[in-house]
């Protein structure tokens, strides 16, 4: 069914779940190390593997961690709360059950405003904010897809298993109509810089630490009451979510339309083709039969150790865009353009790193935007940091480098060759400087070509133009285009 037709006949409710794995030092409930990747079955103890016995503990700066989240996303924080068991088997989980948080979620309540393509605003419900632990990862082998299905054998790894993830779950977004799949876009980016500026987790989407399910239901237009869901799982980049909501949204309308039903289950996203394919049946919240933990205490922060956390937020991203609006006097559809190429956080990053803010916006935007498309990452993401960038730009104002000069060294840094002065060093990219080389190559032009010496000794000093160009060639660019001209219209007696 064709996108229109989908949005005449039925208006879309969105629910989006995002696990954010937290970025502290050791697992939720024991001392081993919280790192990705890994020799597999190394990060591991008798805690974090279930065995008889062994008891856990609350990791602290988890908690503080779940608290500054519950704070940045305008939640009231549960002044008393407890985790849960949510019981269910699975081979990547050995306790057979998961330490949630169910009633008592520590953070609920709150709201993140989320802006769009066109620089409108739509505030997003949180429903709640809870601590939970991860679980193990199982690699299914000799199957096509990856999945157990098909699969000759499956080996595990529960280097994972503990790891302390915060969920984040919307209240039902309703209204977006047209823009849904473009809201459950801008919510994820939103929340991700979140995250990301409170240092709380790296958000790495690719490897899993920040994951996203998709709940999509359709109503009949004007009615009220919500259709069945469909929750698609682990949507791992920005584009597959928006991707995924679309799709769901068109399938669900095609099977309502012809009298269908939608089944309630949880749905995969093909990346290849942008289409979901039907996992299991959903359960509900009773088959899991949660009860209180009782190995672990209740949590009960007191408004003291709040308010000294609510001290520790960083300013939050979209009060950064205002000020850097402000500071650098952008018009609201400059700004736009930085944020929509995710380049506003490494932009000011690089402006704090001492770059003047029209060179660090140029490189960000053109140039090392193009390179982020051209290997299909986000800009953040480049293996090229602020500090990197604002030194090469540092490099060209001060004649070290030429603007051509500066990007290699910028693609030395992206293939991984070092910081700039190492790839400087390494391919010898240091700008002709010295006058004497250089009078060599401009004498070589200037007896190449006596008719243009003629024209500048006539007073035609544009003319020097085609002198540079053949010696920036001779010098294959390493030669500062600006001291050539001064050189060649000293030459000429122009000057
Ligand atoms: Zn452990």
């Amino acid at each position: 069914m064709d996108y229109d037709e989908v949005l005449e006949r039925f208006d879309p409710v969105l629910g989006l779940e995002v696990h954010v794995e937290l970025s502290t030092r050791t697992k939720m409930f024991c001392g081993c190390p919280n790192a990705f990747g890994g020799e597999p079955n190394t990060h591991v103890c008798p805690t974090c593997l279930g065995l008889p016995g062994a008891l856990p503990v609350v990791n602290g700066s988890a908690v503080e961690s779940a608290i500054r989240i519950g704070l940045g996303l305008n939640c009231e924080i549960a002044g008393w709360c407890r985790f849960a068991r949510k019981n269910y088997f699975y081979p990547d989980m050995p306790k057979n059950f998961q330490t949630s948080q169910y009633d008592e979620p520590i953070a609920f309540d709150g709201y993140l405003d989320v802006e769009l393509g066109d620089g409108e605003t739509v505030r997003v419900g949180i429903e709640r904010a809870h601590m939970e632990e991860d679980t193990g990862k199982s690699l299914h082998v000799g199957g096509a897809t990856g999945r157990i299905h098909g699969a000759d054998y499956s080996l595990l790894d529960y280097n994972r298993a503990g790891v302390p993830l915060i969920e984040i779950v919307t209240k039902p977004i309703t209204g977006a109509g047209r823009r849904a799949p473009e809201v459950a876009r801008a919510y994820v980016s939103a929340l991700r810089d979140l995250l990301r500026a409170m240092g709380v987790s790296d958000v790495r989407m690719d490897q899993g630490s920040l994951r996203c399910d998709a709940n999509v239901s359709l109503s009949p237009k004007g009615d009220e009451v919500f259709g069945t869901r469909s929750e698609t799982k682990n949507v791992n980049s920005l584009r597959s979510v928006e991707r995924a909501v679309r799709y769901e949204m068109t399938r669900q309308a095609s099977l309502l339309s012809r009298g269908a039903q939608v089944v309630q289950e949880t749905r995969h996203f093909q990346e290849a083709d942008g289409t979901t394919s039907a996992g299991r049946p959903k359960e509900t919240s009773e088959d899991y039969r949660y009860f209180p933990e009782p190995d672990l205490v209740p949590i009960a922060p007191s408004s003291a150790w709040i308010e000294e956390l609510r001290s520790t937020l960083p300013e939050l991203p979209w009060e950064r865009r205002r000020r850097i609006q402000q500071d650098w006097q952008l018009t609201d559809e400059e700004l736009r353009d930085l944020v929509n190429t995710g380049a506003a956080d490494v932009v000011a990053a690089t402006v704090d790193a001492g770059a003047p803010v029209d060179d660090a916006r140029s490189w960000w935007v053109q140039f090392l935007t193009e390179q982020a498309n051209s290997r299909g990452v986000d800009l953040a993401d480049l293996p090229v940091t602020p500090g990197q960038v604002a030194r090469v730009i540092a490099l060209i104002g001060e004649g070290t480098l030429t603007n051509k000069l500066g990007r290699e060294v910028v693609l030395g840094v992206l293939a991984g060759e070092g910081d700039p002065d190492e790839v400087i060093a390494s391919r010898g990219l240091e700008v002709v400087s010295d006058d004497s080389a250089l009078t060599a190559a401009i004498d070589e032009a200037l007896a190449a070509q006596p008719d243009v010496v003629e024209k500048i000794r006539g007073g035609k000093v544009q003319a020097a133009g085609a002198i540079v160009g053949a010696v920036m060639k001779a010098t294959q660019g390493q030669a500062d285009a600006k001291r050539v001209r001064e050189l060649i219209l000293q030459r000429c007696g122009a000057e």
